[in-house]
This record gives structure tokens, C-alpha cells and sequence, in this order.
């Protein structure tokens, strides 16, 4: 008997995850709140120009994540990034090799959907389970079900939302703190930045600068740039106006790298609430064999795409395991 099983979140975890149990022989629906694939791995479109809002570039340190990117390297869908630093922040910063996704970071979670079926624009509010399975409730009041088994991918403090119901389950996602990061999108005539692609760290307001069509494959005439805000001054200002964030990071920018006072052609802010995993889990994935119910993502083991993708794996292979 082929089982269902649907997974909420077309993140890297929850496509890993996913991807893992179609394997496995199961059929996998995916339910994602978003049009778009990829969560935090994201290529927002702002008008007709991308830019990399969340994850800037991936690195590698297990061999699991290696050979993903050796695929995605192979198909086209990603490649190495050899940005532009100052030799003290290749020390500091660049321990391994950079890749990103091509044309976009979104672009590396393109294989793990192609053999599944997956709804976006579904913003999923509750899971019940009866003897029949889990069912899957949106937002409208619709449903979908039943499931022999749910993956739950999506940020722990989220998560909390949607499995409150469960004992145990949200003793152990409080452990995990998840902090915003503001994330600005500008886009110049000409070039402004100095000679460097990234700049990290510049002072307690910022903590990432990058020219983002230095990335292979971006393209396009004059510059464009995402700014990260720190973590802690993201919190401080997370209700604050985005035009207004955008108008202060840009203006950060400039004091920072002695630019002069050139307008943008474009200028806007994302916040990501749940952006960067400030205290992670510790454990690659919760699962609860008796609900049929597992929950996972960057958060369970730090705060990298590399982890996201193992996570998944992980809870994907124990779905599977305890549905034979
Ligand atoms: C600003 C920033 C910079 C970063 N830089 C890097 C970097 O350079 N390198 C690196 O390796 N990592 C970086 N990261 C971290 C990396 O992006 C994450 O580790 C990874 O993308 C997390 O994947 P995930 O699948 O666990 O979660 P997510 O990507 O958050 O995926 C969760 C998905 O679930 C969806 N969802 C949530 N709730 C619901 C619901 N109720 N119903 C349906 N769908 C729902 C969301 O829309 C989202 O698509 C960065 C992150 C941010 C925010």
C-alpha cells in the first residue's frame, strides 16, 4: 500500500523531507503559504529585478549536503561564488567554498519538488488526526486528508502553532529561540559599492553587505545590493514601517562606506520574523512514532541551509521507517 503523507513548508527542509519519502515509495503533498518555493532560500522579485533577500550563499561541511550541491552544481542550478573580500574577512568569514544558486538561490530547491505535488498559496492553521489519519486544515476552512503521517517544516515558533495539542511537543520547541533580520533591496544605475562584494559585520546596526549581481549568472546593467540588518537591531525596530527601515539601512550603508549621496532606483525592505536561529535544538528532528507526526528544519541542528537539508533527510527517513 502506497502511504500519503503531506508536509507543511516548501522550504529546504520541508522539500528535503519531502523528496526523501517520494523515494521511499510514499505519495507526498506539500502545502506551502507562499506562491513561491524555497522559504528562506528566497529570490524576491521586485519588479523586474531579483535579489537574494534571505540565504546568501551555501556552503558544505557535510558529505549528505556535498553531493546535493555536486547535483545542483552538475544540472546547472547552482554555482561557486568567488566574491570579493578583504583578506582579513576571507579569514575570518570564508572557511569554505561559497555556492549559490543559479539564477537565483531559490533555484536550489527546484530538484527536490520536481516528483512531488506541491500547493502553494495554502496557509495551513490545524492538523487533526482521527483512526483514519491526519487531516490538513487551511486558513478558508477547507480541508485535505487523510494522512497516514504529517511532516511539520516550518520555524519552530511557528510550529508551536500547530502542534500545541500535542504533549511534550511544545516543552521542547520553547527551547528554541529564532530571532527577525531585515533584509533591504536596493538597486543603482551605476556602480557605488567599493571594490569588494560583501561586507559583514560593519557595525551593531549592520551585519551584511552584498553586491548581489556579483553572484555568477545574476546579469543586468548598473548595481544591486541586499543589506542585512543585525539581528538585535532587527528586533528593536521589527514594527517599524519598512519604507522607513530601508530608508535607515541605506543611509547606514553609505556612512559605513563613505559613499556619496547617490538616490536608488529602488529601495525596499523584507522582514524575515523567524530570519536566524539565535539557540537551535540540538537534535536533527523530533518525531513522534505513536502520532505519526515529525517536526524539523534549520533550527533543529543551527542555523544554515546545510542544516535545513539534513533535518529533512532525517525526519523523511524516519517517516518512511515507521510506515513499513
Ligand atoms: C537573512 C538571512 C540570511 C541567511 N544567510 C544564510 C547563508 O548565507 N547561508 C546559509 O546556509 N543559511 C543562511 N540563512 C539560513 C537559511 O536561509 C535557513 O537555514 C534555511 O533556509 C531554513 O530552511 P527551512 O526549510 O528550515 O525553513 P524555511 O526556509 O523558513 O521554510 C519554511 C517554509 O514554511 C512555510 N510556512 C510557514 N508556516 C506555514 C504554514 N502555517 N502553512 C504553510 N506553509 C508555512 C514558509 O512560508 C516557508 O516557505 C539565512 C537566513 C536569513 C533569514
Amino acid at each position: 500500500m502506497t502511504h500519503k503523507v503531506a508536509v507543511i513548508g516548501a522550504g529546504l527542509a520541508g522539500l528535503s523531507c519531502a523528496s526523501y519519502l517520494r523515494r521511499s515509495g510514499c505519495f507526498v503533498e506539500v502545502f506551502e503559504q507562499e506562491r513561491t518555493l524555497g522559504g528562506r532560500v528566497a529570490t524576491l522579485r521586485n519588479g523586474l529585478v531579483a535579489y537574494d533577500t534571505g540565504a546568501q550563499y551555501l556552503t558544505a561541511r557535510s558529505d549528505k549536503f556535498r553531493s546535493y550541491i555536486n547535483e545542483l552544481v552538475a544540472s546547472g542550478y547552482a554555482a561557486r561564488w568567488d566574491a570579493k573580500m578583504s583578506s582579513g574577512e576571507t579569514k575570518g568569514v570564508q572557511l569554505h567554498t561559497w555556492y549559490v544558486g543559479t539564477p537565483g538561490m531559490s533555484s536550489i530547491v527546484r530538484p527536490l519538488a520536481e516528483s512531488v505535488r506541491v500547493h502553494t498559496g495554502k496557509r495551513v492553521h490545524t492538523l487533526t488526526q482521527t483512526d483514519k489519519g491526519w487531516t490538513v486544515w487551511f486558513e478558508d476552512q477547507t480541508n485535505v486528508g487523510p494522512f497516514s503521517a504529517v511532516a511539520v517544516a516550518i520555524p519552530a515558533p511557528e510550529a508551536r502553532l500547530l502542534v500545541g495539542r500535542i504533549e511534550g511537543m511544545v516543552e521542547t520547541l520553547s527551547r528554541v529561540r529564532m530571532l527577525p533580520t531585515w533584509a533591504v533591496m536596493v538597486r543603482l544605475d551605476e556602480r557605488l559599492l567599493p571594490d569588494q562584494d560583501v561586507y559583514s559585520d560593519m557595525s551593531e546596526v549592520l551585519r551584511w553587505i552584498a553586491r548581489n549581481n556579483s553572484k555568477p549568472g545574476r546579469g543586468g546593467s548598473g548595481e544591486t545590493i541586499v543589506i542585512h540588518a543585525s539581528p538585535a537591531w532587527s528586533r528593536e525596530t521589527e514594527d517599524a514601517d519598512p519604507q522607513s527601515v530601508a530608508e535607515e539601512l541605506w543611509a547606514e550603508v553609505r556612512r559605513q562606506l563613505n559613499l556619496p549621496d547617490v538616490a536608488p532606483k529602488q529601495m525596499a525592505a523584507h522582514l524575515w520574523r523567524y530570519g536566524l536561529v539565535d539557540q537551535s535544538l540540538g537534535e536533527s528532528f523530533i518525531f513522534s512514532t505513536h502520532y505519526k507526526l515529525g517536526i524539523c528544519g534549520d533550527w533543529c541542528l543551527g542555523r544554515l541551509a546545510e542544516h535545513a537539508y539534513e533535518s529533512g533527510q532525517g525526519l523523511g527517513k524516519a517517516i518512511a521507517g515507521s510506515l513499513t
